[in-house]
């Protein structure tokens, strides 16, 4: 089953495809294959063509340097991008274009746009997340980082942790209590914070591969301008899950090509090793297979939602469960495959972030492993699997409620 779309999106198509070929290196194989210590210029650069091109933020209104692209060719272009190999965006995007650009363009005032949105495709402003906290993750609205106004300005403290990239941004929108008396989701604002000031302390932590992925950050009187609060004084919480709706985005549509070319890798790895013959490893190709297939009609699902004006819902849980748990079956496989290969760091390791490898990485015993342990917190971020379960449970399946305590002021709770 394979969707035809009509003859101007395969017009938009074949543009697409001229673009890539005259902007990418004839031997291109796929941004994983360019040497690690390459990377991050190469992207850099390519965000640039892509800015350029009006092509950053595809689905942004052309007067803020968009595109102005229907869903449907904004799919395109993701599908032709997977296809190449490319990265449709820098490496902060997901923070700067995809969640606080949008949430800019969805609540923010005139002047805010003005402001920010060319700063963003510019790459003056690069942002974070601040909304986990050590005490505030699954149950968010349990956040305690403050901000109070003096004057014209917002003193902000306390604590932000597993700030994706907060090292590599100078810009970070963070959810703090404005209100303290408030119920908690009530007393909650978005405020719009420079990194780069006297108060902010980031401080890198390094994960399981290696990597400082993550940060913690801390503000001591850290301040930022009283007109900084994006869609009002306490209204941080309608904002801030307007961010994570933006979260699940048009990507959702063709997220399952880059899992299908981790399956295909996953072939070779078994063929190189002389497995394909066990039927138990037979048996884990077939399952995997299907899977990548599920996820195909999915995204399938996922876009006929979108052309039907309808946001992806609470029913992109079940893409997220799905997804996160079939990484950690996938990789978890792979190291039965290679067997003690897989414990000794053997091979090219180009591995970046989270997901999937990228296309092109090389199919070497270190970047499996290197797979299985960032499948892992896959189950973490973006919503752990029991918070997704207790979504589809309840808003999916119209299942009873879990009881909520969230009743009186925050304050109360805390004191
Ligand atoms: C790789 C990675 C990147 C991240 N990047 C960012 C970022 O950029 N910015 C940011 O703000 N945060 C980020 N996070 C944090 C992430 O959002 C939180 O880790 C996540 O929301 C879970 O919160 P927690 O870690 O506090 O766990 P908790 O919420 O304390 O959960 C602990 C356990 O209890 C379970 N649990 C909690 N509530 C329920 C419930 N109601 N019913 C059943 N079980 C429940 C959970 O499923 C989990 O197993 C990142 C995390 C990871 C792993």
């Amino acid at each position: 089953m394979n969707p035809t779309y009509p003859s101007s999106i395969e017009e938009y198509r074949q543009k697409i495809r001229s673009f890539l070929s005259e902007n990418l290196p004839d031997d291109w194989q796929g941004i994983g294959a360019v040497p690690s210590a390459e990377r991050t210029v190469w992207t850099e650069n390519w965000r640039a063509t892509l800015r350029d091109n009006q092509l950053l933020a595809p689905n942004w209104p052309s007067e803020y340097g968009g595109a102005g692209l229907t869903h449907l060719e904004h799919v395109v272009l993701n599908e032709e991008f997977a296809a190449r190999g490319v990265p449709t965006a820098g490496s902060n995007d997901a923070f700067s274009i995809s969640m606080v650009g949008n949430t800019i363009l969805h609540w923010g005032t005139e002047e805010q746009k003005q402001h920010y949105i060319p700063r963003i495709l510019d790459g003056d402003d690069i942002w974070c997340q601040g909304y986990s906290e050590p005490n505030a993750g699954s149950d968010l609205a349990n956040l305690g980082c403050k901000a109070e106004l003096d004057g014209d300005e917002w003193i902000l403290n306390g604590q932000k942790i597993w700030t994706s990239a907060g090292q590599t941004a100078n810009k970070i929108f963070v959810l703090a209590r404005t209100d303290p008396e408030a119920a908690k989701h009530k007393g909650i604002s978005f405020l719009l914070v420079d990194v780069e000031q006297p108060g902010v302390e980031v401080r890198p932590i390094t994960n399981i591969v290696g990597q400082d992925h993550f940060c913690e950050v801390f503000f001591d009187d850290a301040r930022c301008p009283k007109e900084n609060v994006l869609g009002g004084t306490n209204n941080g919480w309608a904002v801030g899950n307007t961010l994570l709706g933006f979260e699940r985005g048009v990507g959702a549509t063709t997220q399952y090509l880059s899992f299908r070319a981790h399956v295909e890798q996953f072939i070779d790895m078994a063929k190189e090793a002389g497995k394909t013959d066990d039927p138990l490893v037979r048996q884990d190709i077939a399952k995997f297979h299907t899977k990548s297939e599920i996820m195909r009609i999915r995204g399938m699902q996922t876009l006929t939602r979108f052309l039907a004006g309808k946001e992806p819902g609470p029913e992109s849980s079940i893409n997220k469960l799905f997804w996160s748990h079939f990484q950690l079956e996938m990789t978890e496989s792979a190291m039965n495959v290679l067997g003690p290969e897989s414990l000794v760091h053997f091979g090219e390791e180009s591995r970046g972030g989270l997901g999937p490898p990228a296309i092109g990485s090389a199919n070497s015993p270190a970047n499996w492993m290197a797979s299985f342990l960032i499948a892992r917190p896959g189950t973490i971020y973006a919503g752990t699997s029991e918070v997704q379960r207790n979504i589809i449970g309840e808003r999916v399946l119209g299942l009873p409620r879990e009881p909520r305590a969230d009743g009186g002021p925050w304050k109360d709770s805390h004191s």
